[in-house]
């Protein structure tokens, strides 16, 4: 039986955490739930998971539908698309079966390519290998979620590229329905009358777009600042996440436009995260006034977890008094009231 492999390549940047992961998560579930339910995917469908940050990996090798598990994704630091689409390159060369005199290889691998970040490393070198040595032999759908994606990028790599601008519940739900319409009727059509021409489900245009032309889009700044602290208590990683509210002041006397971040929470990570993370040390740096609301600590339950320690490292903190930093092992004594109002710099991770 000739397979056909099927590759889920997601991002787990930290501009994920929280909701989207989450979508993610139950959107893999559902597919996998519909495909074992369908004959022909059954019979034909392989899948595989890769999770990429500053660094890739993959999650699950390429394994039958009736046995694939829904794996919990990680996260990390970065965005490296042209890690992952080297990763990506090695693991079709181990896994898929090709066509020799002696045998049937396996179907052309399909893959689907989510981000909703900016690559953080340099692309160009991956992408042109890609093009010269895989595009023709396999298909890659890309998509991006939300609107601050790079299009222009992701047009290079594919012609299947596509926008979700909207990831609310319901747009969401139909995006990956769209996404295993077309595994299945990919597989249906193997069935039917073998050809190596992908057929991908009729896409929701309300939902999702085909990017025509990458040149219109502007290039965005992101949308959010993510802060990576550490628990005093356990040490463990948090990260904080605040989301862009641009205001508009209107006053009578003046105007002026005021960015100022939110607070959208702050979620407990594992040591993984540092594993998928890639350790670059040119960090951007914004300014805490800036950032509005402080949360407390997910890990201890510390009333802040928006300490800051001489070395850079941001860490819980209940009261005053003196503690040991997670992140560099110094004593350092906070004071009550030593907040000011001027604000301070901090690192700011890079999705
Ligand atoms: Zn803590
Ligand atoms: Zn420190």
């Amino acid at each position: 039986m000739r397979r056909l492999p099927v590759y889920f390549v997601l991002d787990v940047s930290e501009s994920m955490v929280g909701e989207n992961i989450k979508k993610l998560e139950d959107g893999l579930n559902s597919i996998i739930r519909v495909l074992r339910q369908d004959p022909h995917a059954l019979e034909t469908v392989y899948v595989s998971v890769i999770a990429f940050a500053g660094k890739a990996k993959t999650i699950v090798p390429l394994i039958e539908v009736a046995s694939f598990y829904p794996p919990k994704l990680p996260i990390g630091g970065g965005t490296s698309l042209g890690g992952v689409l080297y990763h990506l390159m090695d693991e079709l060369d181990a896994s898929v079966v090709k066509t020799t005199y002696e045998q049937k290889g396996d179907w052309k691998p399909i893959i689907y390519l989510i981000t909703d970040g900016k690559p953080t490393d340099f692309v160009n070198s991956a992408i042109a290998k890609w093009k010269a040595d895989y595009a023709s032999k396999s298909t890659l759908v890309a998509i991006a979620l939300g609107k601050f994606a790079d299009m222009s990028i992701l047009s290079q790599l594919t012609t299947y590229a596509m926008t979700l601008e909207n990831t609310r519940d319901e747009d969401f739900k139909k995006f990956i329905a769209w996404v295993t319409d077309s595994v299945k009727s990919h597989s249906k059509s193997l069935s039917d009358s073998p050809t190596e021409k992908v057929n991908l489900a009729k896409i929701d245009e309300s939902v999702l777009s085909l990017v025509k032309d990458a040149r219109d889009l502007r290039p965005a700044d992101p949308d959010y600042v993510i802060l990576t602290g550490r628990c005093q208590r356990t040490r463990l990683p948090y990260l904080i996440k605040y989301e862009r509210n641009a205001q508009a002041f209107n006053l009578q006397e003046f105007s002026m436009d005021l960015t100022h971040f939110m607070l959208s929470g702050c979620y407990p990570v594992g040591e993984d995260y540092f594993e998928l993370s890639d350790g670059d040390t040119t960090q951007l740096k914004v300014n805490t006034s800036a950032l509005l609301g402080i949360p407390g600590c997910p890990h201890c339950g510390n009333a802040s977890a928006f300490g800051m320690c001489t070395c850079g490292g941001i860490l819980c903190l209940n009261e005053a008094g003196t503690v040991v930093c997670p992140w560099c092992e110094r004593k350092i004594t906070f004071s009550a009231g030593a907040d000011s109002y001027e604000g301070f710099d901090v690192n700011r991770s890079r999705g």
